[in-house]
C-alpha cells in the first residue's frame, strides 16, 4: 500500500515536474518569438534608419552645392554692386569723377575742416561750347571734353582733385592752401592751357573758359551752398564777357537774381512794345555829309526807365531771345530808311548789328530777304554789321552766308575792327565791304603813337583789300584831323551826333542836308 502511495506521489511528482519543464519551455518559447519578433522590428527601424540617414547625407551633399553656388552668386552681386557704384560715381566719357562723387567727397571735407584750413575751388565751363556742339556734331564735342580732361589733368598738382560735374563744366578742388591769394597763380596755369588750339575735324579751334573761383569755408559751409556760389561766380565770369575769371561775392546772388528777373521781363519787352531804335548818323569825312545811320537798339523799361544794349543784350544772346529781338530791329530799321528813302533821302545807308547768335540762325538769310520784300526798300541800302570774333567762330560758314546774303543787293561792314584776333588772312576771305575801327584806338589815338600806327596801318590794309573805312567813336576835331589826313572814309561818333530818335535823326537830316 505505502509503496502504491509512493509510487502514486512519484508519479504525481513527475507529472508535476514535467508539467513545469514544459510551462518553462513555453515561456522561453514565446521569450524566443517575442525577442525574434522584436529584432525583426529592430533591424528594419535600422533600415529605415539607414535610409533616412542616407537621404540626409544627400541633403546635406544638396545644401553644400547651394551654399557654394550661393556663394559664387553673392560675389557676382558684390562686383555688380562695386562696378554700380562706379557707375554711378564716374563720368562716362572723360572717367573723372562725377557731380555725385564731388558732392559726396566735398561734404565729408566739409565735415572734418579745421577752422585754419582753406580749400579752393574752381568752378570751369567752356565758353560757346554748344556752338561747337551744333556746327561740328556731338562727337567733336566729346573729342573737346577730352581733349579738355587731359590738359586741366596737366595743370593740376597730385592732390587736386578735378571733376565733371556737367555737360562742359569742370572743377578743381585743391586742399590746405596757404591763402587765398596763392590760389591765383593755379588760375593762370587753367586758363593757360587754352591758349592753344583745340584740333577738331582736321580745323583749329580756339576754346575759351569761363571760371568761378569760390574758398572754403568762406564761401560756404555745406557742398551744396559752395556748389551754388560757384555756380554764381561763374555765371559772373561769363556776364563779364567770358574768357575770364570772377571770385564769388555774397552780393552776386542777389545780382544773379536781379538778371534772372530782367531776363523774363526781356521776354515780354517785344509784345509789350518796349524796344526802340535810335539812330546814330556817320558821316563822310570829307564832304561832312551824313552818309547814313546805325541803328541801335535801347529798351523802354517799365521802371528801370531807358536801358542801354549793354543791359541786356547779352541776355538776349544767352536765352535766344536776340533772334526775334533783332528781327524786330532790322524790321524797323528798314521801315525807317523805307520812309526816309520816300522823303528823299534816296543815299544814305542804314547799318544794322547782328549779333553772334543771329548770324549763326539757320533762318537768317530768309529772315533778311523776307524783310526787305515787306519793307520795300532798296537792299543796296541796307548794311549788315557783324564783329570780327562773330565772323571768325567758323569762317566758311561766315563767307557762305554773307555771299548768300550779299546776293539781295545787301553789303556787310565788319564791325570793332582790331579788338579781335583776327589774321591779315582771314580778313582777305572775309567777303566784306566796310571796315569799322573800334572806338578803342580813337580813345589813345592823340596821345598813343603806336594807336595812330595801328589805325594808319588798318586804313591802308583796307584800301588794299577794297574796302570802305569808317572810324568809331569820333568825339573831337583832332580825331577827325588825323583820320582825314589818314585817308579814312567815313566817321562815326558823338562828335557828329550822339544816337538819337528818329524825329531827332531826320531833323539832322534835314539840317545837314543830303539831298
Ligand atoms: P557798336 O555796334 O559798336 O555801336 C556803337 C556804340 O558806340 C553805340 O553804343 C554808340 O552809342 C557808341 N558810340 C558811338 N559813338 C561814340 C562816341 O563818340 N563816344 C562814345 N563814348 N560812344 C560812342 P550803344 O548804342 O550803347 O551800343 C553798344 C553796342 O550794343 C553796339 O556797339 C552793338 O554792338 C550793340 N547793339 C546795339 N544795338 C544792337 C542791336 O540792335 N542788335 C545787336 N545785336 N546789337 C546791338
Ligand atoms: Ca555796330
Ligand atoms: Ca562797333
Amino acid at each position: 500500500m505505502d509503496t502504491f502511495i509512493m509510487d502514486q506521489t512519484a508519479r504525481l511528482m513527475i507529472l508535476f515536474l514535467a508539467v513545469f519543464i514544459l510551462f518553462v519551455l513555453i515561456i522561453v518559447f514565446i521569450r524566443i518569438i517575442r525577442l525574434r519578433q522584436k529584432l525583426a522590428r529592430t533591424n528594419k527601424e535600422k533600415e529605415i534608419l539607414n535610409a533616412k540617414c542616407l537621404e540626409m547625407e544627400s541633403m546635406y551633399n544638396e545644401t553644400l552645392t547651394s551654399l557654394g553656388e550661393l556663394n559664387i552668386r553673392y560675389d557676382e552681386l558684390n562686383k555688380h554692386k562695386e562696378s554700380m557704384k562706379k557707375l554711378a560715381y564716374t563720368d562716362y566719357l572723360t572717367e573723372l569723377p562725377n557731380r555725385t562723387a564731388f558732392t559726396e567727397m566735398l561734404d565729408s571735407i566739409m565735415l572734418t575742416l579745421r577752422s585754419d584750413e582753406i580749400i579752393g575751388i574752381m568752378d570751369i565751363d567752356i565758353d560757346n561750347f554748344k556752338n561747337i556742339n551744333d556746327t561740328l556734331g556731338h562727337s567733336y564735342g566729346d573729342e573737346l571734353l577730352i581733349d579738355v580732361t587731359h590738359r586741366l589733368k596737366q595743370a593740376i598738382n597730385e592732390n587736386d582733385y578735378l571733376a565733371r560735374i556737367g555737360g562742359d563744366e569742370f572743377v578743381i578742388l585743391t586742399q590746405n592752401l596757404d591763402d587765398t591769394a596763392s590760389y591765383e597763380v593755379k588760375i593762370k596755369k587753367v586758363r593757360n592751357v587754352f591758349n592753344f588750339p583745340f584740333v577738331l575735324s582736321t580745323k583749329e579751334y580756339f576754346v575759351t573758359v569761363s571760371i568761378g573761383v569760390g574758398f572754403a569755408p568762406k564761401d560756404g559751409k555745406t557742398a551744396q551752398q559752395i556748389i551754388k556760389n560757384m555756380d554764381s561766380a561763374m555765371y559772373m565770369a561769363k556776364a563779364n564777357g567770358k574768357n575770364t575769371y570772377a571770385y564769388f561775392e555774397p552780393a552776386l546772388n542777389q545780382m544773379i537774381t536781379d538778371k534772372m528777373e530782367l531776363q523774363s521781363e526781356l521776354r515780354k519787352a517785344i509784345d509789350n512794345k518796349e524796344f526802340i531804335l535810335h539812330y546814330q548818323a556817320k558821316v563822310d569825312i570829307n564832304s561832312k555829309k551824313i552818309s547814313g545811320f546805325e541803328a541801335l537798339i535801347r529798351w523802354n523799361h517799365p521802371s528801370k526807365g531807358l536801358l542801354y544794349p549793354n543791359d541786356f543784350i547779352y541776355l538776349a544772346e544767352e536765352s535766344g531771345l536776340i533772334v526775334p529781338i533783332g528781327k524786330w530791329v532790322l524790321k524797323n530799321a528798314c521801315n525807317q530808311l523805307n520812309k526816309w528813302s520816300q522823303l528823299g533821302y534816296t543815299d544814305i545807308t542804314m547799318g544794322v548789328n547782328l549779333s553772334a547768335r543771329q548770324f549763326k540762325d539757320k533762318d537768317l538769310i530768309q529772315t533778311v530777304y523776307e524783310i526787305i520784300n515787306e519793307t520795300g526798300i532798296d537792299a543796296k541800302r541796307l548794311e549788315l554789321e557783324i564783329t570780327e570774333s562773330a565772323a571768325l567762330e567758323d569762317i566758311d560758314y561766315t563767307i557762305e552766308t554773307i555771299k548768300e546774303i550779299q546776293k539781295f543787293g545787301v553789303s556787310f561792314s565788319l564791325d570793332d575792327f582790331g579788338t579781335g584776333y583776327s589774321s591779315m588772312s582771314y580778313l582777305k576771305r572775309l567777303p566784306v565791304n566796310n571796315l569799322k575801327i573800334d572806338k578803342s584806338f580813337l580813345d589813345t589815338i592823340m596821345e598813343d603813337t603806336s594807336d595812330q600806327k595801328i589805325v594808319q596801318a588798318i586804313i591802308s590794309l583796307a584800301e588794299n583789300l577794297n574796302l570802305n573805312v569808317i572810324a568809331e567813336g569820333v568825339e573831337r576835331f583832332e580825331q577827325e584831323k588825323f583820320l582825314q589826313e589818314a585817308n579814312c572814309n567815313e566817321a562815326q561818333g558823338f562828335l557828329y551826333s550822339k544816337p538819337v530818335p528818329k524825329d531827332e535823326a531826320q531833323d539832322f537830316l534835314k539840317n545837314t542836308g543830303t539831298i
